[in-house]
C-alpha cells in the first residue's frame, strides 16, 4: 500500500546506513570465524550428529570479501557481514544508495531492460508490444525534440490554472491536472473498501504538498529551515523557468509556501496513517459536500469522466475540512500561482534540460545524490513505470528461470508450515483468538514472478512526443483506474511491476507478491546452498508473511476486511510486545542527533524480526535429513544463514538520505533491520557463541513471533 506523491514516479523501496551502538562488555567472544572444532558448532545441535563436509563461502553462495573478519559479531554482526563490501564500496554518483543486493539486482535488470528497449526502438516488428515500449522509449531518448517542444506540453495545464476565478474555473483546472494524474491539493485513486474487501471503492487522500511530508514545514530546527530555504528559492527558479516574471514569482513563492504550509497542518502524521481504521471514512459521494461544501465536487468527477461514483472513502476528514476552509481564505490568484507551481513541479522531468537539472538541484538537497541518472536509465525508468506490464514481458522471457519459482513456492511453502507451528506453540494467546490466526494465515495467498494475465495499454504512444505520451498513459491509467469504482477486486492484478526489486503484502487481498526482479542472487540462486537462500529471499518470503500479523495487518482479518478478530487479553498481549519492539528501534540512532521513530517503522521491524525466525526454521525443516552438513570456511550452516540474512542488506547511502529516509521511510536502516532483528533471535546468539551482555545477545531482547 502506499504511493508516491510525485508524478513520473520517484520510487523508495527499502534501503541503508552504518553506525554504531554497542555497550556490552562480558565474555569476549570469538572475533573470527568458528573453525569447525570451534565453540559454535558444538552449540548447533542438529549439526553434530552427521557428517561435515568442507567448502568455502563462495561454494556455499556467500561472499568472502565482503566480512569484515576484524569485526566482533557480537557487538556488530552487520560490521561482521558487511565491513569488507562497505570499505571497499563506493556509492555510485548517481546513486543516494548503493546496496550489494537490491542495488546490484537494480543494475543487471537495468542493463537487460536497456537492452530490450534499444532493439524494440530500433526493431521494424509489428509485434504489439514492441512497437509500444520501443516507440516509449524513442520518444523519451529524443531530447532534441523534447528541446524542441519546450513549454508546449505543459501550456494547456498552465492556462487553465491562469483562468481560475471562481468555482467552476477551479473545478477545471483542478481536473485537467488530476486527469494527468498531476495530483494538486489531493488525490484520488481505487482501492478495495476496507470493511467490505471484494469491492472497490474510490479513496481521496490528503495530498498537494512540494516536500516529502508535512513535518518539513512544520518543524522548526535548523536543517529543516534551511531546506525550505532552499525550496523557496527552487520555486522561484522553476517558475521563472515557466515564464513568470521577476515580479510575478515573488507573489508565487509565497503563495505556494502558504497553501502547501496551510494543507501540511491539517495532514496527518505518517504514524497517524498508519492506522488503518483512522483511514477508513467511508462518507460516500454524498458526505463530500458535507465535509468540504465548498469544492465543487459535482463538476469535478463528471469532467474526469465519472459522474457516478458513489462509494468514496477519505482518509482524512479534517484534512477536507481543512482544506475547504483553505478555498475560501485564500484567493484566486494564490490558487493560480498554486496550480501552475504544481504543474511545473511535476511534469519536470519530461521537460527540456533547464527544467531537469533544476528539479534535480532541489533533489540533490534532499539526497545527497551526486549526479543526475543518465537519460537511458531515467527512459529505462518511464518506461517501466507507463507500460510496466508490457517491458515486463520479454524481461521475463529473457531473465526469469522456471527454476526460482519453484524453489519460491517450495520455501513458501515451509515458511507458512513454520508460522503454522509457531502459532501452536505459543502461550500468549488464548484458542479462540489462535484459530483465527490459523485462518488468516490458511486463507493467506501468493503470486510469484509476473502475473497470469498481462494488461493492455490502449493509450497512444508517438516516437517523436515524450510528454505528450507521458500524460497520454497517466489518463488512461487513471480512467483504468476509476472504472473499478463499484467493481469487485481483482484478486490477480498486480501493483508492482515485475522486473522490479522488491516485494509486498496486501492486507486487504491477503496476499504476498514476489516480483521476478528480487527472485535472483544475492537473495536466490539454484547454485547456493539451502541456508544461504534461507536467509536471502527465504527471510523476504517470512518478513512479507509477517506482515499479515504486524501491528497494522493484524487489524485486516481472514478475508481481508478490516474488524478486530483478536480477543482482549490477546491483544493487550500482543500491544505491550509490539512496544519492546517500538523501544528497542526508538532508542537505535542512524546520525549523530537523528533518531529512528520506533512508532513510524513498527511495523516493519515486526516482520523482519518474524521474517528472519522464519526463515531459520524452515532452514533447519529443509536441512534436517541432511546426510552431512557442510562447513564453509569454518562456517557452520546456522552461522552461513546469518551472514546471507546481513549480506543481502549490506548498503551504504548518503548522510542526507538518511535524514530523509528517517523522517519518512516505515522500513529501518538496513544495518539496524539485520542488528535489530538477530539480537532478538537467541538462535543467532547460539550460533555466535554470543555472551548475554553483548550487543547482540541484550538480557531484554522482543519477540513478537
Ligand atoms: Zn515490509
Amino acid at each position: 500500500m502506499g504511493r508516491s506523491g510525485r508524478w513520473t514516479g520517484v520510487i523508495v523501496a527499502l534501503l541503508a546506513p552504518a553506525c554504531g551502538s554497542s555497550t556490552g562488555s562480558a565474555v569476549s567472544p570469538p572475533a573470527g570465524p568458528a573453525t569447525s572444532t570451534g565453540p559454535s558448532l558444538a552449540t548447533a545441535a542438529p549439526e553434530s550428529r552427521v557428517p561435515h563436509a568442507t567448502t568455502t563461502l563462495e561454494a556455499v553462495g556467500l561472499d568472502p570479501t565482503a566480512l569484515d573478519r576484524a569485526a566482533d559479531p557480537c557487538r556488530d554482526f552487520y560490521q561482521f557481514a558487511c565491513g569488507g563490501w562497505i570499505a571497499k564500496t563506493e556509492i555510485p554518483p548517481d546513486r543516494s544508495r548503493w546496496s550489494r543486493s537490491f542495488g546490484e539486482i537494480q543494475k543487471r535488470n537495468e542493463a537487460e531492460l536497456k537492452r530490450i528497449l534499444e532493439e524494440a526502438s530500433k526493431s521494424k516488428s509489428d509485434d504489439v508490444v514492441t512497437k509500444k515500449i520501443g516507440a516509449y522509449y524513442a520518444a523519451c531518448m529524443d531530447e532534441a525534440a523534447v528541446e524542441r517542444a519546450g513549454t508546449k506540453p505543459i501550456a494547456p495545464l498552465l492556462s487553465a490554472a491562469k483562468k481560475v476565478s471562481d468555482a467552476r474555473s477551479f473545478a477545471a483546472a483542478i481536473t485537467a491536472l488530476h486527469r494527468g494524474k498531476i495530483w494538486a491539493l489531493f488525490d484520488m485513486s481505487a482501492e478495495p473498501d476496507s470493511k467490505n474487501a471484494t469491492r472497490m471503492i474510490a479513496q481521496l487522500d490528503q495530498g498537494g504538498l512540494g516536500l516529502p511530508d508535512r513535518d518539513y514545514y512544520l518543524r522548526d530546527d535548523d536543517k529543516s529551515k534551511e531546506i525550505r530555504d532552499k525550496y523557496r528559492a527552487h520555486v522561484e527558479r522553476m517558475m521563472k523557468l515557466a515564464g513568470f516574471s521577476a515580479k510575478e514569482v515573488e507573489t508565487a513563492v509565497s503563495d505556494v509556501m502558504n497553501v502547501e504550509t496551510e494543507l501540511a497542518k491539517v495532514s496527518k502524521t505518517r504514524v497517524e496513517r498508519r492506522d488503518p481504521n483512522g483511514l477508513y471514512n467511508k462518507i460516500d459521494r454524498k458526505g463530500l459536500p458535507k465535509t468540504a461544501a465548498d469544492f465543487p465536487w459535482d463538476d469535478y468527477f463528471k469532467a474526469l469522466g465519472f459522474p457516478d461514483i458513489q462509494d468514496v472513502s477519505v482518509t482524512s476528514v479534517p484534512f477536507f475540512e481543512g482544506m475547504n476552509r483553505l478555498l475560501t481564505q485564500e484567493k484566486p490568484p494564490a490558487w493560480r500561482n498554486y496550480l501552475a507551481w504544481h504543474v511545473v513541479h511535476q511534469v519536470a522531468p519530461v521537460l527540456p534540460k533547464a527544467f531537469v537539472d533544476e528539479d534535480f538541484a532541489f533533489q540533490q538537497v534532499l539526497s545527497g545524490q551526486k549526479e543526475i541518472r543518465a537519460r537511458w536509465k531515467r527512459c529505462v525508468d518511464a518506461t517501466d513505470g507507463a507500460l510496466p506490464e508490457l517491458l515486463a514481458q520479454p524481461f521475463i522471457k529473457e531473465k526469469f528461470a522456471g527454476d526460482s519459482k519453484t524453489a519460491a513456492e517450495t520455501m513458501v511453502a515451509e515458511i507458512s508450515r513454520q508460522f503454522g507451528r509457531e502459532l501452536d506453540q505459543l502461550d500468549w494467546m488464548d484458542p479462540k483468538t489462535r484459530e483465527r490466526a490459523a485462518a488468516k494465515l490458511k486463507a493467506m495467498e501468493y503470486l510469484i514472478g509476473y502475473p497470469s494475465k498481462w494488461k493492455t495499454y490502449d493509450c497512444d504512444v508517438d516516437p517523436k512526443a515524450f510528454a505528450r505520451n507521458v500524460m497520454a498513459a497517466h489518463a488512461f491509467e487513471l480512467k483504468r483506474d476509476l472504472g473499478k469504482v463499484g467493481k469487485q477486486v481483482d484478486r490477480q492484478e498486480w501493483q508492482m511491476s515485475p522486473p522490479r526489486v522488491d516485494a509486498y503484502y496486501d492486507a486487504q487481498k491477503n496476499h504476498m507478491v514476489f516480483p521476478a526482479g528480487i527472485l535472483q542472487p544475492p537473495f536466490y540462486s539454484a547454485k547456493a546452498a539451502v541456508p544461504v537462500n534461507l536467509g536471502g529471499i527465504g527471510m523476504v518470503v517470512g518478513h512479507e508473511l509477517t506482515h499479515g500479523f504486524d501491528d497494522e495487518g493484524s487489524q485486516f482479518a481472514a478475508d481481508g476486511n478490516l474488524g478486530n478478530w483478536w480477543e482482549p487479553q490477546a491483544s493487550e498481549r500482543f500491544k505491550a510486545k509490539t512496544q519492546c519492539v517500538d523501544e528497542q528501534y526508538g532508542g537505535y540512532e542512524p546520525l549523530p542527533g537523528v533518531k529512528l521513530n520506533g512508532k513510524l517503522t513498527l511495523g516493519e521491524n515486526v516482520a523482519d524480526g518474524g521474517g528472519v525466525m522464519l526463515a531459520f526454521r524452515a532452514y533447519r525443516e529443509m536441512r534436517k535429513n541432511a546426510h552431512e552438513v557442510s562447513v564453509a570456511d569454518g562456517f557452520s550452516e546456522d552461522q552461513q544463514f546469518f551472514l546471507a540474512v546481513g549480506q543481502a542488506w549490506c548498503n551504504k547511502q548518503t548522510e542526507q538520505i538518511t535524514r530523509m529516509l528517517a523522517q519518512v521511510d516505515p522500513h529501518s536502516p538496513p544495518k539496524f533491520r539485520v542488528n535489530g532483528s538477530l539480537s532478538n533471535l537467541p538462535e543467532f546468539a547460539q550460533a555466535f557463541s554470543c555472551a548475554e551482555g553483548t550487543p547482540m545477545h541484550p538480557a531484554k531482547a522482543c519477540k513478537v513471533w
